[in-house]
Parts: C-alpha cells; structure tokens; sequence
C-alpha cells in the first residue's frame, strides 16, 4: 500500500480513536506508527542499493517490489504479539497501546492491499526463506505507478 494511503487510513483510525477515548497520546501514537513503520523499507533499500539515497528511485523500487531481499524488519506480526503484551502488562498504557493498533491495521492494510501470502508479513517465514522477495512475498502486486 502506498504511502498516502497509510496517511489517510492512520489519520481516520487516529481520529476515531481520539473521538472515542479522547486520549492524544494513544492517537498520536497510532497515527506515527502506521505511517512510519514504513520506514524499514529505507534499510532494505540502503542494503541493496547504498548511497547516495535517491527517494524517487526509493519508492518506484518499493512499489514495484523490485528488492532482491525484504527484511522488513517492522513489518511483523511477531511484533504485534510483543506488542500486544507490553500493552496488557502496562495496563494499557496509551503509548503501548497506539503503537500496537497502528502496527496492526498497517500489516493488515499491507496483507489485504499487497496480494501476498498469508505468512508473508510473519519474520520468521521471511527468515525461513532467507528474506528474499519473491519467495517471502509470492503473488507480490506491485502498486499502480503514481500518475505524478
Ligand atoms: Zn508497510
């Protein structure tokens, strides 16, 4: 899923978690984390392509799934597990809390949008098949090119 759709699907669930519980924080950090949990493509990209960081060329790669590897080091439901119960033991605390939900309607708007396996978004299926691409994410759609 493209980055402006995790924008706008963060900031709808954001806002209808403030609406609902009135708490900043857990809809701050809802809406941080389901954008940004993206941000482990840039490592990936960095691993294969290096430097000198080219955003164009960065997103037309991650869109089109076309990395060789795909560590993804974010994108796991293990870290939802985790998350899941940090949050329990902390007694919800709103920080927790906001992370968990926002990892886990950004892996689910990923599952759903990217066409993939059912373990794909699992770090340890990846790490089964050695982290590469196509066999972590069989039947990958890439995203339609952006019309800019
Ligand atoms: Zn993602």
């Amino acid at each position: 899923m493209k980055l402006e759709e995790h924008t706008a699907f963060s900031a709808a669930i954001s806002g209808g978690l403030y609406s609902v519980t009135r708490s900043w924080e857990l809809a701050f950090a809802c809406l941080m984390s389901g954008i940004f949990i993206d941000l482990d493509h840039i490592i990936d990209y960095l691993i294969e392509y290096g430097w000198p960081f080219n955003v164009k060329k960065f997103f037309r790669v991650c869109y089109e799934g076309r990395l060789q590897k795909a560590i993804l080091i974010l994108h796991g439901w293990e870290w939802v597990c985790f998350l899941f119960i940090f949050a329990w033991l902390t007694g919800w605390d709103p920080w927790i809390t906001g992370v968990l939900i926002g990892f886990s309607h950004h892996i689910v708007l990923d599952s759903f949008s990217n066409g993939v396996h059912q373990w794909s978004y699992f770090l340890l299926w990846r790490w089964k098949n050695n982290f590469v691409h196509k066999a972590s994410f069989p039947g990958f759609a890439p995203q339609q090119k952006s019309e800019r």
